[in-house]
């Protein structure tokens, strides 16, 4: 089994209402093919054979709006994180943060099964020197991935469509001389790469950054961005994947806010088997447990 495991931060099930939620203004037909309506609060849960959408409590059991390196934390370690703590963390990880993520990440938990686990999207080279600098601090996926042992992919890869870049099309590279391609083709090529792996993590923050800035014009090329991503991505690698699509919390859903919501997440569970993830979601802590569980069950109706 083939998994794509899509992390799209800030990104809840928000009203069914095109003057605040983007994704009904202009609802992207990937969406809505699979659910005959956007996403929204207003798909409830869904359980069948080819689609399962299970709309998820953010929150953590922990007061206060959700945020990033607990949620994160809580999805990529199956950690109530932000109940360890006593509270929501917000943006990068700390110490205690790492640790969880060291000892009990998803592609770390994975790969010392014998699992074949990767993350598609690239790094540029100025990125560990700003690390080194301090001037920048691992995010909990880059954590995941370092935690696994599991090398970076770099320009060098995106270029020969090997990798996908954090904004999918390559439109913030212009300087660095990489060729912009369409969103279409980086889900070809991110479907590419999950079908070489086991398990393959693709990030995505930007819906993160412009619902903080409530910016509509960036919003609608998100939307179409994400869409064609996914059309490219589901084109390409249909009948042989699984993808799971999540996010830490809402925020992108509402741009009548500049805030993260309280707002339910979507877990999205596309394909065959979808269903054996989506009974086991309870919380953002069942994500990795379901996956790590699901995989197993294949490996040995396989035997
Ligand atoms: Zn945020």
């Amino acid at each position: 089994m083939h998994i794509l495991l899509v992390f799209i931060d800030g990104f809840g099930l928000g009203e069914a209402d095109g003057e605040i939620n983007p994704l009904v203004r202009f609802c992207p037909t990937f969406f809505h093919s699979l659910l005959q309506q956007p996403l929204t609060k207003a798909c409830g849960r869904i359980i069948s054979d080819e689609v399962c959408l299970v709309p998820t409590d953010a929150t953590l059991g922990v007061s206060g709006l959700p945020q990033s390196a607990t949620g994160q934390t809580a999805l990529f370690t199956g950690i109530n994180a932000a109940k360890k703590l006593g509270h929501h963390v917000q943006a990068f990880p700390g110490p205690q943060l790492a640790k969880i993520i060291a000892e009990q990440g998803i592609l770390m938990q994975l790969q010392q099964q014998g699992y074949g686990v990767t993350s598609a999207n690239a790094y540029s080279p100025d990125y560990f020197e700003l690390v080194a600098k301090r001037r920048r601090r691992h995010s909990v996926t880059t954590l995941t991935i370092l935690g696994a042992g599991l090398f970076l992919r770099s320009f060098a890869e995106l270029k020969k469509g090997q990798a996908v870049y954090q904004d999918i099309t390559n439109d913030m590279l212009s300087a660095c001389h990489i060729p912009v391609i369409s969103a279409r083709q980086a889900g070809i090529n991110l479907a590419k790469i999950v079908k070489k792996h086991d398990l393959t993590m693709y990030e995505y923050f930007q819906t993160d950054r412009i619902g903080h800035k409530q910016n509509w014009l960036k919003a609608e090329q998100i939307v179409q961005d994400l869409n064609d991503l996914l059309c490219g991505f589901w084109q390409e690698a249909h009948g042989d994947c699984m993808m799971v699509l999540t996010s830490d919390h809402g925020n992108f859903e509402d741009l009548s806010v500049k805030t993260h919501t309280l707002n339910d997440v979507p877990i999205l569970i596309v394909g065959q088997d979808c269903q054996k993830i989506a009974v086991q979601i309870t919380d953002l802590t069942s994500v990795t447990p379901a996956i790590l569980s699901v995989m197993q069950e294949g490996d040995e109706r396989n035997d």
